[in-house]
C-alpha cells in the first residue's frame, strides 16, 4: 500500500491494538450469553439475558464494541416516549462474529445504523453496516452516526460567501459541527453556557467563544448564518435573534423537551426574511453514505469524535445513565463492551 501523504497515518502499534481488541471481542462474545438493555417505561431500564437470535440470509451477527449514548435516547426515556418495552442505541460499532453474506466475513469491523444497539451482540442486515477503514478505531466507528448527522445537516447550507459562522451550543453535536467547519478553515463564533464545553470549543478551533450573557447586543439581527445546536428553547431563541435580514438559521438541535413545542418570534422571522433550515435527515441510504465519510474522516485524522468521549460505562451501568442518575454532565457517554474491561483488552487512551 502506498503511504498517503498530508495526513497523520495511524501508527502500526495502534493498529495492532485495534486488531487485538477485535479478536478479544469475538473470543469474549463466544463464551458469554447475549445481554441487552430494555426500557420498560419512563426512566425504567434493565439488563435482559436472552438466547442468540437466528441469523437470516443477508445479515451478520455483531459483537458490540461501542455504542454512543445519544441525548435523543436519554430524552425518550425521560419523557416515556414510544411503545414499551423498547430497545435503543443507534450509534454502534462492532466486529462480525457470524455472517450470512459473503461481503462481510467474520472479523470485519463495522459501524451499524440500527436502533437496538445497547446489547452485547446484535443481528443486523449487512446493508445497514459500513465497513471501517483500517485506520478508523472502533470507537470513532461507533460515533460515525452523529458525525454523519452533522455532515448531512451542514451540507444543506452554503457557507461559501460567509466570513464568519455563529454556532449556538457546543455540546457533543455542536463540537462536531465546529470541527467540521474549522477543518476547512471557517471562522466560528461559538456561544455556550458551560465553561468546560467553552474550553473544548476553544481547543477545537473556534475563533471566539463566549457565554450567552456575553453576546454583544450589536450582534443581534446582523449575522448571515447561525447554527443552533442546543435542542433547547433558549438556544433556539438566541440563535434566531442573531440572524440578520436575508440570513439563514440552521436548526441542528433535536427539540424534544416540552413535547418539542417551541414559541418563535414569527413576526421577526417574517420581517427579516429568514431562511430557516431544519438540518435533519431521514433517508437511510444518505445516512449510510455520510457514515462512511465520517469514519474515513476519523481514519484520516480530521474529525475524531472519540476525543470527546469522557464517560464510559458497561451494560450493567447503562440503565442508570438512561435514568439520568449518572453521566448527565458528560460531553459524550459511550457504552463499552464488557470485553473492553478485560485487562488484556485495548482501551484507547486518546485524549483531547
Ligand atoms: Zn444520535
Amino acid at each position: 500500500m502506498p503511504q498517503a501523504s498530508g495526513h497523520p497515518v495511524r501508527r502500526p502499534a495502534q493498529r495492532m491494538r485495534e486488531i487485538r481488541q477485535a479478536i478479544n471481542l469475538v473470543r469474549y462474545r463466544k463464551e458469554a450469553p447475549v445481554r441487552y438493555v430494555q426500557t420498560t417505561g419512563k426512566l425504567a431500564s434493565s439488563v435482559v439475558q436472552a438466547h442468540p437470535e437466528p441469523l437470516p440470509v443477508g445479515h451478520v451477527r455483531l459483537a458490540i464494541a461501542y455504542v454512543g449514548v445519544c441525548h435523543s435516547d436519554l430524552a425518550a426515556v425521560a419523557e416515556g416516549e414510544g411503545d414499551f418495552p423498547r430497545r435503543l442505541g443507534h450509534e454502534v460499532s462492532g466486529v462480525v462474529t457470524e455472517s450470512a453474506t459473503a461481503a462481510l466475513p467474520p472479523g470485519t469491523r463495522v459501524a451499524a445504523y440500527v436502533d437496538h444497539g445497547y446489547a452485547s451482540e446484535i443481528v443486523v442486515p449487512a446493508a445497514r453496516t459500513v465497513v471501517l477503514h483500517r485506520d478508523c478505531s472502533l470507537l470513532d466507528g461507533a460515533l460515525a452516526e452523529p458525525v454523519a448527522c452533522v455532515i448531512g445537516g451542514l451540507e444543506m447550507l452554503s457557507f461559501r460567501e460567509c466570513p464568519r459562522i455563529v454556532l449556538v451550543g457546543t455540546g457533543f453535536m455542536g463540537l462536531l459541527a465546529l470541527r467540521y467547519l474549522t477543518a476547512i478553515g471557517h471562522r466560528v463564533f461559538a456561544i455556550e453556557p458551560r465553561a468546560s464545553a467553552r474550553e473544548l470549543a476553544r481547543h477545537w478551533g473556534a475563533d471566539i467563544v463566549v457565554h450567552p450573557d456575553e453576546v454583544d447586543d450589536r450582534m443581534r439581527r446582523t449575522q448571515p448564518i447561525v447554527i443552533e445546536a442546543t435542542g433547547a428553547a433558549a438556544g433556539l431563541t438566541l440563535a434566531s435573534d442573531l440572524v440578520g435580514i436575508d440570513g439563514t438559521l440552521g436548526i441542528l438541535g433535536y427539540h424534544q423537551s416540552n413535547d418539542g413545542e417551541r414559541v418563535v418570534d414569527m413576526q421577526g422571522w417574517n420581517f427579516r426574511a429568514l431562511r430557516v433550515v431544519n438540518l435533519h435527515n431521514r433517508r437511510i441510504d444518505n445516512i449510510l453514505t455520510w457514515m462512511d465519510r465520517a469514519q474515513r474522516s476519523a481514519a484520516l485524522g480530521f474529525v475524531c469524535p472519540s476525543r470527546l468521549v469522557d464517560v464510559r460505562v458497561n451494560l450493567d451501568e447503562l440503565p442508570d445513565v438512561l435514568a439520568g442518575k449518572r453521566g448527565h454532565d458528560a460531553i459524550k457517554t459511550v457504552l463499552c463492551s464488557d470485553a473492553d474491561r478485560e485487562p488484556q483488552a485495548y482501551r484507547p487512551m486518546e485524549s483531547i
